[in-house]
Parts: structure tokens; C-alpha cells; sequence
């Protein structure tokens, strides 16, 4: 029976473990150092929206294709994967225009006029200017979806449970220790690398593409008839303004921030007045017109998102005499392309041990 051992407890390493577990036979543990439940400035997992904001280009769109109908299916057919539906407004500036037509953008696809989602989504519609708000060139608007992280986490981690799938914690030095840790002993057949930015830092891998995208945001009670984003602000290049809110009663996310390459783990008090005000200036009823001193805050946060030069990272090596398949450096879309490259993964595997059966 095959033996695996996924690294890393976020989003990829559960949701791979997952799809994993549906193939009748795989034996499979779960090591990670941090697990659902935790916050922690290695755990991208826990501090995005987690909303549906398609950022790929249509060249790599597949990964975000793929996952879309899943994440659909859930919202409206499983409840308890804390998912639900909600309008999301994205927001072209006139002052962006020219900088988004030439591209190179930090979001790629998401701001293209034109985008390639627009027919993944069924309600998707350009918006006429009279529904603009000022200073705004154009703007589009389609039924999204956003994940409850705190519910969506442990029910998938449950889904798995419920397949057989063990959870160790652990800390592995080098990935070809993790062959090792499998709870069935023996050495695993197949390591899966999910261990995000911190692939840059882990013995064997050493990846040096990945550098992390500060990404600041405050969580509050008050609910948003909608989500949006915009994109830029006056404030600075790397600012954003997007607001999302979870299922569940889980906040809604106010966010934020694209700090390229910044290690900063705590928020910055004038950063989290700007988030607030940009908010509430795009959006009064998130206040009823009180501005921001009708914000009901639950909490600041801030989150790294293991960004990649080049891209995200799906690929079989073998490491000594490991069989490692990575999957690794989403940056801002590890949800929405969850599905898409965890079935990119589970097909290298199964390249592999039918590799290593002949
Ligand atoms: P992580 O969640 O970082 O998990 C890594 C795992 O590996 C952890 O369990 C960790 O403990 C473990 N690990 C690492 N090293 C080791 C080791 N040596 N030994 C053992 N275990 C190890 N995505 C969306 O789709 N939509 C959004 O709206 C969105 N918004 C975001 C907003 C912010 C502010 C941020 C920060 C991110 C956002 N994202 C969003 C991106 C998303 O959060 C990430 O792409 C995703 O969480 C990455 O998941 P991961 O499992 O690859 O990595």
C-alpha cells in the first residue's frame, strides 16, 4: 500500500492529503509544525479573506478554473464547509488605467478589462458608469464566494480524518527526514512538500524564489452587503483596499496590504488606520455612515503570502533517495486554486508509484 507523508497542515498539504485519501489504499500522515487553530507569521493559511478573486492570467488560469467548481458546490451544498456566496465589485481607477494596460501587475489577471473570468462566472456583468463610484474608469461585478478559514480548515481536516488520514505534529529539518515520520512505519514511498514560505528555508529544498508578501488586514463584526477591490490607492503602491466578508459570523476582512518582500510580523498602527479609512470611504454602510469610528474591530493581523518568482512550484524530484512532490509558493490564491493544483499533485504521485511498482 502506498505510503505518504504530506509536510505542512495549510490549505495545499490538507487539501492535497484530501484528494489523496479519496484513492482507495493510500496510507497517509499529515506532519506539520503548525495546524487549523493556530496563528502564527509561518501559517499563511488562517489570515486570508479567504474570498474567489481570480488573479491569474488566462495563461495559468487552469489551477483557479478547476477549483471554482468546488468551491461552489460547497458553498451551496455542504454548509458546514463554512463557505457562502456573496457579490464581489472589483474596481478599475482612472488613475490605474494606463499601468494595468501595459501589465506586469502585482494581481496580473484580476484588474485586465476584458478578464478571462468572465465567463467562469454565470452572473458576471461589466458595470454600466452610472454604477461607478468616483474616480473609477470601470469596474465589473460577479457572484464570488468566501471562505470561513476558521470553519473551512478544521471540516476539511475532518474530511480527511474521516478517510484515514493521521495529523502529527512535527518539524522536519531537512524534507527527506519526513519519510520517516510516516504513523505506519517504514519509509514513505512519496513526500508531498506543502511547507509554503517556508520551502525557502527548508534543508533540501532551499528555495530561493520565494520571498513573502506582507499582507496587514483588521477583522471586525460589522457586516458588507458585498465584497470589493480596487485597484490601487493614493496611500502607497503596495496598499490595497478590498473588504470580504466570511460565512459563518467570521468577520468580515478588511484589508490591506502587498508588501513585497517584508518579514514583518506586527501590525502597524497608522497602516491599520489607513486600511480602516480606505473601508469605510469605499464602503459607508459597513458603518451606516459613522466612518471609522463605527468599525467593531476583532482583531489585527497580519499575514505572509508565500509568493514565488516564477511562479507556484508543482514538480516531482527525487532528494537522495526521497521521492518529493512539491507543491508550494500560491502567493495570494492558495484557496481559490486549492482544488486545481492539488489534483496537479496527487497526478505526479501516481506518476511516481507507478514508477517505482514497475
Ligand atoms: P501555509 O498555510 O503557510 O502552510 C504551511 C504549512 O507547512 C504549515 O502547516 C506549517 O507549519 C508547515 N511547515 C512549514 N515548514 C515546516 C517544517 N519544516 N516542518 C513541518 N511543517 C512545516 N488566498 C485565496 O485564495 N484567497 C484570498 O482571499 C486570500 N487572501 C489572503 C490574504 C492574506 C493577508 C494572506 C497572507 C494570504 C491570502 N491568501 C488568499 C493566500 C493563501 O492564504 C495562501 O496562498 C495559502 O494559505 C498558502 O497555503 P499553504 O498551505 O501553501 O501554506
Amino acid at each position: 500500500m502506498p505510503n505518504i507523508v504530506v509536510v505542512g497542515a495549510g490549505v495545499s498539504g490538507i487539501t492535497t492529503a484530501y484528494l489523496l485519501s479519496k484513492q482507495k489504499g493510500n496510507v497517509i500522515t499529515v506532519v506539520a509544525k503548525h495546524m487549523p487553530g493556530d496563528y502564527d507569521i509561518e501559517y499563511a493559511s488562517p489570515w486570508a479573506g479567504a474570498n474567489v478573486l481570480p488573479m491569474a492570467t488566462e495563461k495559468h488560469s487552469s489551477w483557479e478554473r478547476r477549483t471554482w467548481p468546488e468551491i461552489k458546490r460547497l458553498a451551496t451544498e455542504v454548509p458546514e464547509a463554512g463557505i457562502h456566496l456573496l457579490k464581489s465589485r472589483v474596481y478599475r481607477r482612472e488613475k490605474d488605467i494606463e499601468k494595468l494596460r501595459k501589465g506586469g501587475y502585482s494581481f496580473d489577471g484580476l484588474f485586465e478589462e476584458n478578464p478571462w473570468y468572465k465567463t467562469l462566472f454565470d452572473d458576471f456583468r461589466e458595470l454600466p458608469k452610472d454604477e461607478l463610484p468616483k474616480g473609477m474608469a470601470s469596474g465589473c461585478e460577479f457572484g464570488s464566494a468566501c471562505i470561513n478559514v476558521m470553519v473551512y480548515l478544521p471540516w476539511l481536516l475532518g474530511k480527511c480524518r474521516a478517510n484515514g488520514v493521521v495529523f502529527r505534529r512535527g518539524q522536519v529539518k531537512h524534507i527527506s527526514e519526513a519519510a520517516s515520520l510516516s504513523h505506519a512505519g517504514g519509509k514513505a514511498d512519496v513526500v508531498i512538500n506543502t511547507t509554503g514560505l517556508s520551502a525557502s528555508k527548508l534543508g533540501g529544498v532551499l528555495d530561493k524564489k520565494l520571498v513573502p508578501v506582507r499582507g496587514q488586514l483588521v477583522v471586525v463584526r460589522n457586516e458588507a452587503p458585498y465584497m470589493l477591490t480596487k485597484s490601487g490607492t493614493d496611500d502607497a503602491d503596495d496598499e490595497l483596499c478590498y473588504i470580504m466578508m466570511r460565512a459563518a459570523g467570521g468577520g468580515t476582512i478588511l484589508g490591506g496590504t502587498y508588501q513585497k518582500g517584508s518579514w514583518e510580523s506586527q501590525p502597524d498602527p497608522n497602516m491599520a488606520m489607513r486600511i480602516m479609512r480606505r473601508a469605510v470611504e469605499m464602503m459607508p454602510e459597513l458603518t451606516n455612515g459613522k466612518g471609522v469610528e463605527g468599525l467593531d474591530i476583532i482583531r489585527h493581523g497580519v499575514g505572509l503570502r508565500p509568493y514565488r518568482e516564477g511562479g507556484v512550484r508543482i514538480e516531482k524530484e527525487k532528494i537522495g533517495d526521497t521521492w518529493v512532490v512539491h507543491n508550494y509558493g500560491h502567493a495570494g490564491w492558495g484557496y481559490q486554486g486549492s482544488y486545481g493544483c492539488a489534483e496537479d499533485a496527487v497526478g505526479l504521485v501516481n506518476e511516481i508509484l507507478s514508477r517505482s511498482r514497475l
